[in-house]
């Protein structure tokens, strides 16, 4: 486990706008639990030993700080999907702004199956924070990599947290490039459930879907 990998994760992730006002948060599985940012510092005052272990149930294991507020969420994704090793949880702006509308991403671009599926979906809305939250997340999540939080953000999963990282901001980019196309007033014409196979198919010949 690299602490100093999560935190220059929140870090690129926050230089990139994608964390307003201390928001988001990253974790990696760690033991039985999770090694997550803490609650309400500053992404740039970040140290290895701001960083928080905490059991799926939510008990502190180490660290002097509060975890994240959000996190229920990562517990209750780490308890219901085994291969996931690590999360990333972003207020990126144009996937905040979608999700806003509480719509998520059709298969308008290839680049969707990276998130696993035909679409990456928008979660039912449920408060910042609670138990409601973290299980609408992992219904939108079933079956895929990424999700939009309905009037509040994204979750990115990986079995890395460079993947997981490497999703987040490729649900950003999608995010601007769909709103992008219904700000022209375009209709996208979405991709056949047979085009996103071969896409899928394609992706795992170069090793790209982990
Ligand atoms: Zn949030």
């Amino acid at each position: 486990m690299q602490p100093d990998a999560l935190i220059e994760t929140a870090r690129r992730l926050d230089a990139l706008g994608f964390m307003p006002s201390k928001s988001g948060n990253v974790s990696q599985r760690l033991g039985g639990g999770f090694r997550i940012t803490p609650s309400g510092l500053p992404y740039a005052a970040l140290t290895g030993d701001a960083l928080v272990d905490v059991a799926l149930d939510g008990t502190v294991l180490a660290g002097e700080r509060r975890p994240s507020s959000e996190w229920r969420l990562h517990a209750e994704i780490y308890a219901a999907r085994p291969e996931v090793q690590a999360i990333v949880h972003t207020h990126s702006p144009r996937a905040t702004a979608l999700s806003c509308a509480r719509r998520g991403l059709p298969p308008f671009h290839y680049m969707i199956a990276l998130a696993g599926g035909d679409d990456i979906r928008c979660s039912a809305y449920a408060t910042f924070g609670t138990q409601a939250l973290a299980e609408a997340a992992v219904v939108a999540l079933a079956g895929r990599r990424a999700c939009l939080l309905a009037n509040h953000g994204v979750v990115a999963l990986g079995t890395t947290l460079a993947a997981a990282e490497t999703l987040a901001r490729e649900v950003e980019n999608l995010a601007a490039e769909y709103l992008d196309l219904l700000g022209a007033g375009l209709a996208p014409v979405l991709l056949t459930p047979g085009e996103m196979v071969a896409v899928t198919a394609q992706f795992d010949g170069y090793g790209r879907l982990t």
